[in-house]
């Protein structure tokens, strides 16, 4: 991925940001935006599964977080950076863009004006983009945890859509998360390693490598810190009746999104 230096884009506290408000966390990004051009190639590239069809992306949200979030995470990549089997690393801690895939219980980012977060306690998707990655939180709704207790990702975008859940039966797309995520030194591992709570000595994550056990890679940070929500993608194609009329099927998600969408 091409490195992501300046973490003013993500800053909630920033005046940049601001001005979308104290209350809003998402920010729309035009679909000729370059970072919107990247997480959509970035997503399209990681969906490999052979017998799930490739879905388009309809809209890309930046997700904004506080200074405070940031700062632990920026001292976090800054410490493994330095890490000697690190430092020579193009990337900076050798940091990846990752997706993760979880439950939505409201609307969130169903069209551009969508962009508070609810309050239920049981939508985890707010929840990470409002106080980021717990690790004790991760897996919950999973008791199997093939790489012990931390936050898993995966660089398949279909893989991530497997944990994609929409709670709310009035929602048209699926989302997902693209992570920033500290990789720094990966441990790959086919075997797996359900008693771990932290990275093997020598190491700052998991990469679980597909072969015995694993049909496709995942990659384990046991650390809060080494890990943010960068991105919200919204995908798929809505079940409503539009989808019979191609033409009006794109007026109605270029009106949700105020974005042309390519035909
Ligand atoms: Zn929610």
């Amino acid at each position: 991925m091409t490195s992501i230096s300046t973490d003013d884009i993500f800053n909630l506290d920033h005046p940049k940001n601001f001005a979308n408000g104290k209350w809003n966390r998402l920010v729309l990004l035009s679909s000729n935006d370059p970072y919107h051009l990247l997480v959509e190639r970035h997503f399209q590239t990681g969906w490999v599964h052979p017998h799930k069809s490739k879905p388009q992306v309809q809209a890309v949200f930046k997700i904004l977080s506080t200074s405070e979030s940031l700062k632990k995470y920026e001292r976090y990549r800054a410490k493994v950076a330095v890490h000697p089997k690190v430092a020579h690393k193009k990337v900076p801690g050798n940091e990846r863009l990752l997706f993760h895939g979880t439950a939505r219980c409201c609307l969130l980012a169903e069209d551009s004006s969508r962009v508070r977060l609810c309050n239920l306690p049981e939508c985890y998707l707010c929840c990470v983009i409002r106080s980021s990655f717990e690790v004790q939180r991760c897996g919950t709704r999973n008791k199997f945890r093939r790489f012990g207790t931390g936050i898993y990702t995966s660089e398949c975008s279909s893989k991530a859509d497997d944990y994609s859940c929409n709670k709310s039966d009035d929602a048209n797309f699926r989302v997902m998360l693209a992570n920033r995520v500290v990789v720094g030194k990966a441990r790959k591992q086919q075997e797996n390693a359900e008693h771990l709570t932290e990275p093997p000595k020598g190491y700052h994550s998991v990469i679980g490598k597909p072969g015995l056990e694993l049909n496709y890679p995942e990659t384990v940070v046991y650390d809060n810190d080494a890990i943010r929500p960068a991105f919200l993608i919204v995908y798929g194609t809505p079940e409503a009746s539009e989808k019979k009329d191609p033409k009006r099927l794109r007026n109605f998600i270029t009106t949700l999104f105020n974005t042309p969408i390519a035909s």
